[in-house]
């Protein structure tokens, strides 16, 4: 779940935290800073770690998978970098070796997700951090990457499942971080500025994409 997927939890959190700097508050005799504290929102300030849980994922529907921690740098999305992109991507290739090459601190990129032909998806990168999968430091700084599995020149491989699937996690996405459900907002890899990639090529059905991903939104909304 994310973090904006579950304001039950970060109420919790808050409350706990209230609880510690009340018990401070009282200790210097000052009612006043505990206000103040509360007030900053700790958790959204620039800089300050949110908890973090080993597997956690920030898509119910996701399993986790961890990358290379040389393939994304460590980040605090999005407080330090606003998220106003989806970047679509095919592997060129099977979900393994996918998982295979981002797992390898020498390949220099990955992605956050990986949606398999089947529909099943695989987290390997928290979206609090940059993943390095556009090729361009700007958009991996503002985006979210998905890869696909299977090979632009074979467009059989863009299934229905993957499709639906796929669709339902960018939904997701743009509702957590306000992201349009346009064209300007969710792009091609091929799309971003200086790339020599071509995925997810021309056979990717945009028009059907961005009508499942806004059904998607207002089947949850
Ligand atoms: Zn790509």
């Amino acid at each position: 779940m994310g973090r904006r997927d579950a304001p039950k939890d970060g109420d919790r959190r808050v409350g706990r935290r209230a609880l510690l700097i009340g018990g401070t508050a009282a200790a210097v005799g000052s009612a006043v800073l505990a206000r103040d504290e509360l007030a900053r929102a700790w958790w959204r300030v620039p800089g300050v770690d949110k908890p973090r849980r080993p597997g956690e994922v920030d898509y119910a529907g996701a399993r986790w998978v961890a990358a290379s921690e040389a393939n994304w740098r460590r980040a605090d999305r999005p407080a330090d970098y606003g998220i106003d992109r989806v970047v679509v991507h095919v592997t060129q290739g099977s979900f393994a070796s996918a998982v295979q090459v981002f797992q390898d601190p020498e390949h220099g990129a990955a992605a956050h997700y990986i949606v398999r032909k089947d529909g099943r998806v695989t987290q390997m990168i928290r979206e609090l951090d940059v993943a390095f999968h556009a090729g361009n430091r700007d958009y991996n700084e503002r985006s979210v990457g998905i890869e696909h599995e299977g090979f632009v020149e074979r467009p059989q491989d863009f299934t229905d499942e993957m499709y639906e699937a796929s669709a339902r996690l960018t939904a997701r996405i743009c509702a957590r971080y306000g992201i349009a459900v346009d064209r300007e907002h969710i792009v091609g890899h091929a799309e971003v500025p200086g790339t020599d990639h071509t995925d997810p090529g021309g056979d990717w059905d945009w028009d059907r994409y961005l009508r499942l991903v806004r059904r998607a939104r207002t089947a949850r909304a």
